[in-house]
């Protein structure tokens, strides 16, 4: 076993071996739950998911503890709340179970553990008082802030230096600080606002303590990775690290960080704030799910990915092909194993690119044997897919596809249940009809020894 990851704080690939191997433990920071995520958010579920996968391929499926939380309280939440009229309760379940329902449909498993920020706000306000009492943070007006010049190693991981942070993160001044770069561990709620009691009155958590909590509570003081997107780095992680180590004397917060790359739209990168966003929510309603997830894996995790209607239909294309081959055998059983290639390509830093090629020679492989042999390379095939995610659909669903164009598939099945009539009754011009209505709509009619079948063109 020989799995290597870019570790953003070493700056290098390096081997990856895990504190203890029946525990592998990795973090990773996700969804504010106010609206909906667009398809740049669902890079990092998806790259982490197939982290995930990695994982307990090696270690045992039992033996890796994957914790993604939710933040469910966050002044973006408020905003949405007095915008909406909604509750903020009603507001975070929502999108919380939208979230989980889309990323399900980009076979992003579930991971272990899911903790939400309310939940832990009593450990919230414990990590608090304990960086209090180690003196790395202060109390001034209702306001708990960290003393940013107090941890020596503060933007380490982002490699900035603290000038240059301070003008990138165009951090309020505000008079109860000691200084600009210092950051909210708690603040005061307004009567109209979540608010929990606490030794400095009445308030909320700022957004950076609830992971630091929640990871200790939920993995322990040191993980093994911890991962998110790469403009997480800087605030967010960086404070991550700083509470945690200064609560837990110094200890690291995660032995291996981990950073995806941005989705772009053209030249810019896809984010709210530009108004150039994708939503999964409409994408899902014209592709499969897998067809997103191919897309978000085409590219390896750590480079810049352009997010184009040609990506998703290349994507398309090429599982169409796999699915071909896989529709010849739905049977075949799944190999006990993914093959070494696959492996080995993932165990290079999640190496997907040479993964999906990886496939396609499998595919190529399989496409030259005839009879059992042929049979045993689709297994084979299928585990690879398995390890990457892909082929959970059976393929004759595949080929019905989800679309909202055309006639849905109990239409289709209708019609063709009517030229099966049409067809024992002799009446051949009727059937011919059903089958011209049915091609101008796109849909394929191919006779067979079980009767009629379909696809869309
Ligand atoms: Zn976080």
């Amino acid at each position: 076993m020989a799995l290597a990851l870019y570790d953003t704080m070493a700056r290098e690939k390096r081997g990856f071996s895990p504190a203890d191997p029946k525990r592998v433990t990795m973090y990773v920071c996700g969804p504010t739950v106010y609206n909906h995520a667009h398809i740049g958010n669902f890079r990092a579920a998806v790259v982490f998911d197939l982290l995930f996968r990695v994982l307990r391929h090696h270690y045992g499926a039992e033996h890796v503890v994957y914790a993604r939380n939710i933040t469910d309280v966050d002044d973006k939440i408020i905003k949405a709340s007095k915008e909406t009229g909604e509750a903020i309760g009603a507001i975070t379940k929502k999108y919380a179970g939208i979230y989980r329902e889309e990323t399900a449909a980009l076979g992003v498993l579930p991971p272990t553990l899911e903790p939400v920020a309310t939940g832990h706000i009593a450990e919230m306000i414990a990590l608090v008082e304990t960086l209090l009492a180690e003196g790395f943070a202060y109390a001034a007006e209702g306001h708990v802030l960290f003393a940013v010049g107090k941890f020596e190693d503060y933007g380490r991981l982002s490699n900035v230096d603290r000038e240059e942070m301070l003008a990138g993160a165009r951090v309020e001044v505000a008079p109860y600080k000691e200084n600009p770069a210092d950051f909210v561990l708690w603040k005061p709620s307004k009567a109209d606002e979540p608010g929990w009691e606490s030794p400095w009155g009445r308030g909320r958590p700022g957004w950076h303590l609830e992971c630091s909590a929640m990871i200790e509570k939920a993995l322990g003081t040191t993980i093994d990775i911890h991962g998110g997107g790469q403009d997480l780095r800087f605030p967010h992680h960086e404070n991550e690290i700083a509470q945690s180590s200064c609560a837990h004397k110094g200890a690291p917060l995660a032995r291996v960080w981990l950073h995806n790359g941005f989705l772009r739209m053209g030249a810019d990168k896809m984010s709210k704030s530009l108004g150039n966003i994708v939503l999964p929510r409409d994408l899902l309603k014209k592709w499969p799910g897998e067809v997103l997830r191919f897309a978000l894996l085409s590219a390896h995790y750590r480079q810049p990915l352009e997010w184009t209607d040609e990506l998703v239909e290349n994507s398309k294309r090429q599982l169409d092909k796999f699915y071909r081959l896989l529709a010849e055998a739905t049977d075949a059983p799944v190999a006990a194993k993914p093959p070494q290639s696959i492996v080995l390509a993932l165990d290079d830093d999640l190496n997907t690119p040479e993964a999906i090629a990886g496939l396609h020679e499998l595919r190529d492989i399989a496409m030259q044997m005839q009879g059992e042999a042929r049979v045993r390379a689709i297994g084979s095939l299928k585990a690879a897919g398995a390890l990457l995610g892909f082929f959970s659909v059976r393929p004759e669903e595949w080929f019905k596809g989800a679309v909202t164009d055309g006639p849905s598939p109990a239409e289709i099945d209708a019609l063709l249940a009517e030229r099966a009539a049409a067809r024992k009754a002799k009446d051949f011009a009727k059937s011919d009809r059903i089958r011209d209505e049915l091609a101008a709509k796109g849909i394929i009619i191919e006779d067979g020894p079980k009767g009629a079948a379909w696809r869309r063109s």
